[in-house]
């Protein structure tokens, strides 16, 4: 494990970007972009639970485009994205040992030529859309070992988990811990926003930090708010990119 090193940035994604939810992605770009925060990595499920591929819904590809014409970048983030309920608690670990089930780890648990098919299908509808994705992430960062054969095979750049971002083509991985919140209960939320607060303070040293937002935050004033504060804090002190960009700065400066 590398440190990272050089700029200090600042990342911030969206996950579950899909037509299931992109009016709620297009408010919380319109309220990023207020904050001054102009590259966004855009995690597209490409059928998102199996309610219609990206490429089926009219408007969705050129939208998509036109955003990463203006300096977003799109991560191919699983296929169907089959689990239901919100993972991401900044517990992964503990989610994985305690509440997984079969079925629910989209590239968790399947095998090599499972998971090349999902990645060439979801390479195939973000093509339909005119967007091309360097970077996979797997639902809930629950990427498989055999999943993250194929993921490297079919020729992406780099994945993430909760805890680092790691670059294929250097291989090189980058400790780098993701702020991200659980807001499927009251306690979760009340948690989630003392963990980010103390998170983003233990972290303000490092050279990359990482804000990963789910569409179901914006329902929670209180989480949205510290969300666009903490924004705006990193913003005055680093430099904001998409993690393709990231990785690419430390391959040409190591
Ligand atoms: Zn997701």
């Amino acid at each position: 494990m590398q440190k990272a090193t050089k700029t200090p940035a600042v990342v911030v994604s969206i996950h579950d970007v899909s037509p299931v939810t992109w009016s709620r992605t297009q408010e919380i770009l319109g309220e990023l972009g207020g904050c001054g925060l102009d590259a966004v990595s855009l995690l597209v499920i490409p059928d998102h639970h199996g309610k219609g591929r990206i490429s089926d819904c009219a408007g969705f590809g050129e939208w998509l485009s036109g955003r990463v014409c203006k300096g977003d970048e799109v991560v191919q983030h699983g296929y169907f994205h089959r689990r239901q309920s919100r993972l991401g608690d900044g517990f992964a670990m503990r989610i994985v040992t305690e509440s997984y089930t079969a079925g629910e780890g989209e590239f968790f648990d399947c095998q090599y030529e499972e998971a090349r098919e999902m990645l060439r299908r979801g390479r195939e509808e973000l093509a339909a859309c005119g967007v091309e994705a360097k970077g996979f992430i797997a639902p809930a960062w629950l990427l498989g070992s055999h999943a993250e054969e194929a993921v490297r095979d079919e020729g992406f750049d780099y994945t993430t988990r909760i805890g680092m971002v790691r670059d294929f083509k250097s291989a090189r991985d980058f400790s780098s811990r993701s702020l991200v919140w659980s807001v499927r209960a009251g306690w979760r939320r009340v948690c989630s926003l003392a963990w980010n607060r103390f998170l983003a303070e233990a972290t303000s040293g490092s050279l990359l930090c990482r804000i990963g937002i789910h569409p179901p935050d914006w329902e929670h004033g209180a989480i949205r708010r510290q969300i666009l504060s903490l924004t705006r804090t990193m913003l005055a002190g680093r430099r904001a990119m998409t993690y393709q960009q990231w990785v690419t700065l430390q391959r040409n400066d190591p």
